[in-house]
């Protein structure tokens, strides 16, 4: 299976940093020691232009993004200190989410290794997150007519504060939200449809809540294209998550996305969000199990195949 990687661009990190940056280039080696992906299958997209960029986020915040010019407080709220690197890596890592929707369009089911960036705003930068790859996502679908309406389920454990900023007021798209009451962000933009689960939450719980979640998202009008955040944090031994998943538990959550959204006929696009487990083995794990529930749902066999040329398509240069 083809999917969409940025993990060969790295950023200075302190010693010790939350954020699990090697989890992308470990992924990378366990689909391919799983026979998931070939060495040849990871596609990496060229930086996201900025000029798409402002579509989506404020002019200002991305300049001073581009130029290194966050304000204390931003840095602050943003979790990841500032490097050219960083921003480099962020842009490529939207550019994969833009890339794999329109591969969705192709094999039913794409995947980018990277996104999920559901904390960026229109005009803010933060929880680890510059830029909102699904609301770019939309933007260039949009543009290029393969989409008008989206739906975004977004399975992360933290609500999707950003997104729900940019899209909730959006009659074309729906946001949903299925994550930890007691989690970051702890001052919440509402979503279309926010579910709060209490600290511990069982995999039976957890799932009965999405399976209604997802039933209500769907009774809505049709839509052109679903997004799937499966964030591997509301695994029980998350270092930032509150709720109480076993990783059989988040299979049978991807699974269950995957079925439902399938199912109504839409093409989805999955990204990975968050995942901080004190191992980052177990957050891989986590990935590579989503990323083999996606692998046996694809409609068509890509390796070289009918989407061959959608990875250079849209192109972006810096
Ligand atoms: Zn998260």
């Amino acid at each position: 299976m083809r999917v969409w990687a940025h993990d060969r661009w790295p950023f200075p990190l302190p010693p010790r940093h939350t954020y699990p940056q090697s989890k992308y280039g470990l992924l990378r080696e366990r689909l391919i020691a799983e026979g998931v992906c070939g060495p040849g299958d990871f596609i990496e997209a060229e930086p996201v232009r900025w000029s798409e960029l402002i579509k989506v986020h404020d002019v200002a915040l991305m300049g001073r993004i581009r130029r290194g010019q966050l304000s204390v407080r931003e840095q602050r709220g943003l979790g990841l200190p500032w490097s050219p690197q960083l921003v480099e890596r962020a842009r490529r890592s939207a550019s994969g989410t833009v890339q794999a929707a329109y591969a969705a369009f192709q094999v039913g089911v794409a995947m980018n290794l990277g996104g999920g960036t559901h904390h960026a705003g229109r005009d803010f930068a933060r929880g680890y997150c510059l830029f909102n790859d699904v609301a770019l996502a939309t933007s260039r679908l949009r543009e290029a007519r393969l989409a008008q309406r989206v739906l975004v389920v977004d399975c992360d454990v933290h609500q999707g504060d950003g997104t729900a900023q940019l899209l909730r007021p959006d009659p074309h798209a729906f946001t949903l939200s299925v994550h930890g009451a007691r989690n970051y962000p702890f001052k919440r933009i509402p979503s279309d449809l926010d579910v709060d689960l209490p600290r511990a939450t069982s995999d039976t719980e957890y799932c009965a809540a999405l399976e209604s979640a997802l039933a209500t998202a769907l009774t809505r009008d049709g839509y052109d294209i679903a997004f799937y955040l499966a964030g591997a944090d509301p695994w029980e031994g998350d270092r930032l998550g509150t709720l109480g998943l076993t990783k059989a538990g988040l299979r049978r959550r991807d699974a269950l996305v995957l079925d439902a959204l399938r199912g109504a006929g839409l093409p989805v696009c999955v990204v990975l969000a968050g995942g901080y487990a004190p191992n980052i083995a177990d957050t891989v794990d986590i990935n590579a199990a989503t990323a083999i529930e996606v692998a046996v749902r694809r409609t068509s066999i890509d390796r070289g195949g009918p989407d061959a040329k959608l990875a250079l398509e849209p192109r972006d240069a810096a």
